[in-house]
Parts: structure tokens; C-alpha cells; sequence
């Protein structure tokens, strides 16, 4: 082997949770307490979550998908509304615009940093635009004050994708609150994890109580204890809602990850800075450029693309990556090319140049942070090894 490169015996994922017997240990306290679904952790863990925001509203739920559903209900979408968003994010953040019948219109990125290019915004207002959802990609924030300004100046709300965004800041001040709402996700490759779970955090007590309604079948009042001593089984429905709860099961975790999501960004940070470091000598891939305005980066992700001079596609490069035990993934495929959104809106296929070139050319490579230094340097003598087999790193330069 030219680069003596050699194998690992184990897979390496891309992503994993960090549970440790502090968790597993309230699990069981939550199982053997009588009280599994929606109950005191549960209501302990969105105080930790407004606390440590920021926020006077923190609302957990059983996803952050469930919070863009009844998020865009509250805001008052209604068939017609246009909403405008970023091709690279995850499907929900689409597809919840879709449910709402309102109508997406997508912003082109930048390449760099693959952020919402608040350049186009403006643009992409017509007179039946509603409001705006950034996506603040990979743990940095979307540029937020040429955003809002954008938004101020139409009367647009904003409502911020912040699944990957637990700790991260924008001048100074934590996502998720620049103007009304913004939703957090604890999937477990995100950067704390309750399984499922996700958040609404908001400011305004009128939509904090709509949304309150509507994550639990339209109760006025937060009734899990009507069952309790004391509690009243009276309740009564004051709008059709849904059933989006947060279990004490998955606050059970939710607490102890918060507790520490601090140390966890802050070793992702870490892993990252040497992940670029080592990266700086592979030409062929070109890491994520890190936003020059102010901010605090929670490296939810470590994304690159695969460039023409690597000589092999980004399917291949996966793929080969996968044959040296390292997994991967695609955060993401940009939204507008799946096969449900070009058949619906075909005026996006090809209307979406930076978005569609990278998102045949990127990938997320292992971050996660139980990872060793060792694993980082094997993941990134892997890519080399992939590199110099396809022709690209260490084959004579061709630009
Ligand atoms: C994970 C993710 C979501 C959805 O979160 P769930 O909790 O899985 O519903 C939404 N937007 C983005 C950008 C995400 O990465």
C-alpha cells in the first residue's frame, strides 16, 4: 500500500449518542416512578431548556418536525402563503411548509458555508411572502441581521431551524429567538439527544399558549397531572390540536444531556479544529468555511465536499470510505431535487446552482464526542488513502 494505510477492524459511524450511566440511571428512576409519559421531568427539563437559552418559552415536544407542524399552524400559514427557506436543510423544514398548504420559495446558499445567502432575500418577496425559516447549518448561524432586516422591512415573521443549534450564538445572543419562534431537535446525531424530542422556544406568551394547545390535543390548560392527586379529570379542548408530548422518559435524558452539551460542543470543537488542521494538506476536499461574523460554532457537523480534482464521485468517495470502516452521511440532499418537490416545483430544478452543485458534492464525516484523536487522524488517513487509489492526493497535480 503506497500510503501504508491500514484498516481498522471495527465501523466507525458517523454519528453517536453519548449516554452514560447517568442517564441510564434516570431511565430506570422515570420507569420505576410510576409516571413514563409527560409529567415532572418533563416540565423540569423545558425550565433547564429556557434557562439555559435564554428564553421565557421553552416548549419540549416529541420532535422538532412536530414543532415546525403546529409552529407554522400558530403563525397563522394558511393555503396560498408563500415561505421562504434554504434547499439545504431536512426535508421536515419543507415539508411542514407543504402540510401548512403554503407554498416554498427557495434561496439559493453559499458555497463557503453552505448558510442561507441573505443576499437573495429580498428577491424572493412577492406579495403573498409570510415569513422566512433560516436553517442555521451545522452548528453556525445563518447571518441573522440582514434577515431580519429583510423581514422588518415586509412584515415578514422569522422562524428559526435551529435543530442543529444547542449552544450555538449570533453576536453574542443564543438561536432560536430573533424574532418569534424557532425550534431545536434532540435526534440522536444532534448535539444532545433525548431519542426523539425537540423544542420550541418563543417569547411571546400568546403563541407560547396557541402552541401549548396545540401540541397536546388542544388543552387550555397543561393537564398531565389531571390524573394526580389533586389534579381534576375535567379538561377542555379549546382547538383541535395534536398530540406532541413530551415523554419523562426522554426528559430523563434531556436533563442530563443539557447538563452537558457545554462539554460535548466544546470536545466537537476540538475534534473539529484537528479535522481541519489535517484537512488543510488534502486539496481535493474543501471543509466547511466557518461564517466571519461573529458567533459561537457548536460543530454539529463536519461537512466537505469531494472536488473534480479527487477524480472520483462523492457516491464513490462514500462508498470507499465505507470499504475502510468509516460511515458517512448527506447533510443534505438539497430539498428542491427530491423526487416529490421536482415533480411539484419544477421551476427549482436548475434555478439553484451553489445548492445543487454541492449537494452532489458533499458529505459529513465522523463527529461525535466519545471519538479519539486517533479516530479523527485514521478518518482523515482513510480519505487520503481513498484519494491516492482514485488518482487525486499524491498523483500529480492537474487543476
Ligand atoms: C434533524 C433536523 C430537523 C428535524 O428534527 P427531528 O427532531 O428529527 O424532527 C429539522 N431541521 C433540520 C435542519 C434538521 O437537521
Amino acid at each position: 500500500m503506497r500510503t501504508g494505510f491500514a484498516k481498522r477492524g471495527d465501523f466507525l459511524p458517523f454519528s453517536r449518542p453519548t449516554i452514560r450511566q447517568l442517564e441510564i440511571d434516570e431511565v430506570v428512576d422515570t420507569l420505576r416512578s410510576g409516571w413514563i409519559t409527560t409529567g415532572p421531568k418533563a416540565e423540569r427539563f423545558e425550565k433547564d431548556f429556557a434557562a439555559y437559552t435564554g428564553f421565557p418559552h421553552a416548549l419540549a415536544l416529541s420532535s422538532a418536525t412536530a414543532g415546525q407542524h403546529i409552529g407554522l399552524i400558530a403563525l397563522g400559514v394558511k393555503p396560498g402563503d408563500e415561505v421562504i427557506t434554504t434547499p439545504m436543510t431536512w426535508a421536515s423544514t419543507v415539508n411542514m411548509i407543504e402540510v401548512a398548504r403554503a407554498t416554498p420559495v427557495f434561496v439559493d446558499i453559499h458555497r463557503a458555508t453552505l448558510q442561507i445567502d441573505e443576499s437573495r432575500l429580498e428577491a424572493a418577496v412577492t406579495p403573498r411572502t409570510v415569513g422566512i425559516i433560516p436553517v442555521h447549518y451545522a452548528g453556525a448561524p445563518a447571518d441573522m441581521d440582514p434577515i431580519l432586516d429583510v423581514a422588518r422591512r415586509h412584515g415578514l415573521w422569522v422562524f428559526e431551524d435551529a435543530a442543529h443549534g444547542v449552544g450555538c450564538r449570533y453576536k453574542g445572543t443564543h438561536v432560536g429567538c430573533y424574532d418569534r419562534l424557532g425550534v431545536f431537535s434532540f435526534h440522536p446525531i444532534k448535539n444532545m439527544t433525548t431519542a426523539e424530542g425537540g423544542v420550541l422556544v418563543t417569547q411571546d406568551d400568546e403563541l407560547a399558549r396557541t402552541l401549548r394547545a396545540l401540541r397536546f390535543h388542544g388543552l387550555e390548560k397543561q393537564a398531565w397531572n389531571r390524573y394526580a392527586e389533586g389534579g381534576s379529570p375535567q379538561v377542555e379542548i379549546v382547538l383541535p390540536g395534536f398530540k406532541y408530548n413530551f415523554m419523562d422518559m426522554q426528559a430523563a435524558l434531556g436533563i442530563h444531556q443539557l447538563a452537558s452539551v457545554g462539554e460535548f460542543n466544546a470536545r466537537r470543537r476540538e475534534l473539529s479544529s484537528l479535522y481541519d488542521k489535517l484537512l488543510a494538506e488534502v486539496p481535493e476536499i474543501e471543509p466547511l468555511a466557518v461564517p466571519d461574523y461573529d458567533h459561537f460554532h457548536t460543530r454539529h457537523l463536519y461537512v466537505l465536499k469531494v472536488l473534480e480534482s479527487a477524480r472520483l464521485t462523492r457516491d464513490r468517495f462514500i462508498a470507499e470510505l465505507k470499504v475502510r470502516n468509516v460511515g458517512t452521511g448527506i447533510h443534505f440532499r438539497a430539498v428542491h431535487t427530491q423526487p416529490y418537490y421536482a415533480a411539484r416545483y419544477p421551476r427549482w430544478v436548475g434555478a439553484l446552482p451553489v445548492a445543487e452543485w454541492v449537494s452532489e458534492r458533499l458529505c459529513s464525516i465522523p463527529l461525535f464526542p466519545l471519538m479519539s484523536e486517533d479516530d479523527v487522524r485514521y478518518v482523515v488517513a482513510a480519505i487520503k488513502d481513498v484519494l491516492v487509489s482514485a488518482g487525486g492526493a499524491g498523483a500529480p497535480a492537474r487543476k
